[in-house]
């Protein structure tokens, strides 16, 4: 299959997926996940009409978006942020999925440009239960679920960021249907405290079917439209 084919589909994939939980699906946006790809990999996407692109690693992402710069391309920084990279991946990325502490926001403050944020939840069944590591421990990332409200206030207190929702990555090992749930849990305090902070983002290739049907707003889809990562970036 080539490229075109996968991207399309994927996009039938959501299609039907969105049909059957009874939503439409231009309210399910795809980003395109392209860490460890090549930049012509990506240029292939932009001409397809993929614009909305996901990255992981801010020393590649960076480079990226200078080779890119022009192409109409937004950028989605979806892995984990370190404080002092932080300001420096708001340059280039529009939208931040993985803002899980609250000294993250203190790196932020002040940012010159707004850049939407998304608050990353631990979605692990141990970190539900109060008993998992402590926020932005060691793991995928993510606020424990008891830390989501004092987080999302301070969220919605900087003048950088623009608190648009949760994000959450499925656990392995467990069914993501139940970890998506508790996504939506987060979701409904993160709304309690900034009622237009709306969107889901949750998916990927093996589950996004799942979080559609969850209510997901933002889909990070990567391996299925992009094939396999590069052997050597397997472990990242
Ligand atoms: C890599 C990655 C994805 C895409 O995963 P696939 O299984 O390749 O679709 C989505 N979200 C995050 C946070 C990722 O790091």
């Amino acid at each position: 299959m080539t490229l075109a084919d996968r991207l399309a589909r994927v996009e039938e994939r959501i299609g039907s997926a969105a049909r059957a939980a009874g939503r439409d699906p231009a309210g399910i946006r795809l980003v395109v996940v392209t860490k460890f790809q090549p930049v012509p990999l990506l240029e292939r996407l932009v001409d397809l009409g993929a614009t909305e692109l996901g990255e992981s690693r801010h020393q590649e992402a960076r480079q990226k978006a200078v080779e890119l710069d022009g192409r109409g391309i937004t950028w989605h920084f979806v892995g984990r942020l370190q404080s002092n990279k932080a300001r420096q991946v708001a340059r280039y990325a529009s939208v931040l999925h993985s803002i899980d502490r609250s000294s993250l926001v203190d790196a932020l403050d002040g940012i010159e440009r707004p850049v939407d944020a998304f608050l990353q939840v631990d979605l692990d069944a141990a970190a539900d239960a109060g008993c998992g590591a402590p926020s932005g421990g060691p793991g995928r990332g993510g606020a424990a679920p008891r830390d989501v409200v004092a987080l999302a206030e301070r969220m919605a207190a900087s003048p950088g960021l623009n608190l648009v929702g949760v994000m959450g990555v499925a656990p392995r090992g467990e069914d993501p249907g139940a970890a998506f749930a508790r996504l939506v849990s987060a979701s409904e305090r993160v709304a309690s405290v900034e009622p237009a902070a709306r969107a889901i983002s949750a998916g990927m290739s093996a589950d996004l079917e799942r979080a559609v049907d969850a209510g997901a707003t933002h889909l990070r889809v990567g391996t299925a439209i992009v094939g396999a990562r590069p052997e050597a970036s397997r472990d990242a």
